[in-house]
């Protein structure tokens, strides 16, 4: 049976950068069905919601979601806020859908080690950072204004399952990698980080093939500046994860190479995610052929590997990509003196050509 694969395009330079991922996954040769559904604010300007009910049924249905992005001025001032593309149809996917494991490899691709602002071989990083996505800060009540809007009140809660099912991904994902883990919390201070450290102090037990140390959050942004090189799994909570995950990416030089995965449960032995680029809709280059398809391909890369299994031709496009940029090929966000510019639409082929050649 074909794999399904539910295809969000979204906004702005979604459509153009989800046009290329599925092109290449078509050229792995693998047999997929592709279904597509308004997401975003296309879905709200078609029936007045940013996340139809037909949407999210179709990724219910589906194996796995590939989404671009959504959002853009267009939509900025909709009200009521709640069907705004970003708080009306993001998060409500990832709490609908469970999607509480959060992952982003960080990785310099050689060809583009000149672009990273850490010089030298100290901007050459290969990571993931593992973040909890549907609990903490973000998530817990009461979160409110009290005292005639002078005190606020924000609460940060953690179960002990919560920290489980997470911590047990990161073990999973450190085994297709380098075998080690830090685990990042603030346990000199916080209760939910002293909990944390519990419970993954507790599972390291039952892996004792992946090394695991725990480090303070302050240190851990640190250390990813001073030697970002000594990290392979980052494992930590909601708003941590959200900090260090962005500034992790920007060691690469570039957003619109940095892909992601946002993973559920298995079920039937199959993780179901939805695999999306970092970067947003970018309305000031949307429709000019301009965006960078890497990130939405190497979401794409990201799909095989965790949800359908497909290691090797996850690899293969890994290695097309890196092959197209050795080649010079440059989208203009990245383009630099002594490469050639091309659209969003040739790299997408160069690309997809690669992967079909080495089938
Ligand atoms: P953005 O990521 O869309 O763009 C930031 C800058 O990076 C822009 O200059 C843009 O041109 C450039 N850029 C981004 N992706 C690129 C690519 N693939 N190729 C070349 N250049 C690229 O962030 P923003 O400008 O802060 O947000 C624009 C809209 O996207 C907003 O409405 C925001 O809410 C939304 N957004 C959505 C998501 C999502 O859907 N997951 C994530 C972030 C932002």
């Amino acid at each position: 049976m074909p794999r399904k694969i539910a295809v969000l395009a979204g906004d702005g330079i979604g459509p153009e950068v989800i046009h290329e991922a599925v092109k290449v996954l078509q050229a792995t040769g693998l047999s997929f069905e592709f279904e597509e559904a308004l997401v975003g604010g296309a879905a709200y300007d078609d029936g007045g919601h940013p996340l139809p009910a037909s949407t999210l049924d179709l990724c219910r249905r589906s194996d796995a979601v590939l989404l671009g992005a959504v959002g853009g001025p267009k939509w900025d001032q909709v009200q009521p806020p709640e069907l705004r593309p970003e708080v009306g149809a993001l998060l409500p996917l990832r709490s609908e859908l469970n999607l509480y494991a959060n992952v982003r490899p960080v990785k310099t691709l050689t060809p583009m080690l000149k672009e990273s602002p850490l010089k030298g071989s100290r901007g050459k990083v290969d990571l993931v950072v593992m973040r909890e996505l549907t609990g903490g800060i973000y998530f817990a009540k009461p979160r409110e204004r009290r005292n005639d809007g002078n005190t606020a009140v924000d609460t940060c809660i953690y179960h002990r399952h919560e920290v489980e099912r997470i911590a047990r991904r990161a073990f999973q994902i450190a085994r297709l990698r380098r075998h080690e883990i830090v685990s990042v919390d603030k346990a000199n201070v916080l209760e939910t980080s002293r909990l944390w450290r519990e419970v993954v102090t507790e599972l390291s037990v039952q892996h004792p093939d992946v090394k695991v140390t725990h480090m303070l959050v302050d240190n851990c942004a640190m250390q990813l500046i001073r030697e970002p090189g000594q990290f392979d799994v980052i494992l930590t909570e909601n708003m941590f994860g959200d900090i260090l995950s962005d500034e992790a990416s920007v060691l690469t030089g570039s957003l619109g190479m940095l892909p992601s995965a946002s993973l559920s449960d298995e079920k039937d032995g199959k993780v179901f995610g939805l695999y999306e680029p970092v970067h947003g809709s970018a309305p000031d280059i949307a429709g000019q052929g301009r965006a960078n398809p890497i990130a939405a391909i190497l979401s794409a890369a990201m799909m095989l590997r965790y949800s359908f299994d497909e290691t090797d031709v996850a690899a293969r496009i890994e290695s097309a990509v890196e092959h197209a940029l050795e080649a010079g090929l440059r989208t203009a966000d990245v383009f630099t003196k002594g490469t050639k510019l091309v659209s969003t639409t040739e790299l997408g082929d160069a690309i997809a050509f690669k992967v079909k050649a080495a089938a």
